[in-house]
């Protein structure tokens, strides 16, 4: 568990901008885990998820408070960076310099709605495909991904089935910036709502989401509640 902590990454969240920013500028490829405590839990027990973690090409940011507040204990200090915020700032910049898009994963109508929404909110983004999270044949969708060779994957499966799947097709591309974002597009499409500004404020947006669907409360206890004891009777060293 250490390990996944000493990968956090460090700088602020405007040097992680500027990364993103020179990754695209360059071509480069870059594979970006926006990790919750949910992510470190898995990781423990399944391989690839492992793998893609402790890979030194992978970029693994907090994605919430919990994994803030927790990486002190290994003297970690890392900024709050969210898939929400990661896919906006994508957006901008991939609109910025007329960069494609490729968008998997959610249901039929929220992937729609997101589509139709930045094509009108960032018409010089060219979204050169996307496809619903629901598809028999997963692999094939990268398959198809492939050929186009987007700038841009935004993968929304939800942990840690999007980070499998991006992390074991990501030799396939020469280029993109590959993320998995989970609800984002729930919320951006306007689908669900994200968290009011008071949840947000003060970090309780995970309260939010168990408290508008209480079917989260077992996954929460199972990952969040389980890991905070696992890392408060952890020792330091
Ligand atoms: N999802 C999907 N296909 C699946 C399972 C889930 O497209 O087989 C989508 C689901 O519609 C939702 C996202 O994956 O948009 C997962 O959202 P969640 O909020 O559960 O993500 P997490 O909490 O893992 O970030």
């Amino acid at each position: 568990m250490k390990t996944y902590f000493q990968k956090l990454f460090t700088g602020t969240k405007q040097e992680f901008v500027k990364q993103l920013e020179s990754c695209l500028k360059k071509k480069q490829r870059q594979f970006i885990i926006t990790a919750n405590p949910e992510t470190f839990m898995v990781g423990k027990k399944d391989e690839v998820l492992n793998r893609a973690l402790l890979d030194p090409h992978t970029l693994v940011v907090a994605d919430g408070i919990a994994l803030v507040k927790t990486s002190k204990k290994f003297d970690v200090v890392c900024p709050k960076i969210t898939g929400v915020d990661i896919t906006y700032e994508l957006f901008e910049l991939a609109n910025k310099f007329k960069k494609s898009l490729y968008l998997f994963g959610s249901t039929k109508e929220v992937i729609t709605k997101t589509v139709a929404k930045i094509k009108k909110d960032y018409p010089n983004i060219k979204v050169v495909g996307y496809c619903d999270g629901y598809v028999k044949d997963k692999d094939q969708v990268f398959d198809e991904m492939v050929t186009k060779k987007p700038d841009v994957v935004l993968v929304a499966l939800g942990i840690p089935q999007q980070e499998k799947l991006i992390y074991q097709n990501l030799s396939r591309f020469q280029k993109g910036i590959f993320v998995g974002v989970g609800g984002t597009f729930d919320v951006f499409s306007g689908v669900k709502k994200r968290a009011p500004k008071f949840f947000q404020k003060w970090n309780l947006e995970w309260l939010y989401r168990i408290v508008t669907e209480p079917k989260r409360l077992k996954r929460f206890y199972q990952h969040n509640i389980k890991f905070v004891f696992r890392i408060l009777f952890m020792k330091k060293g």
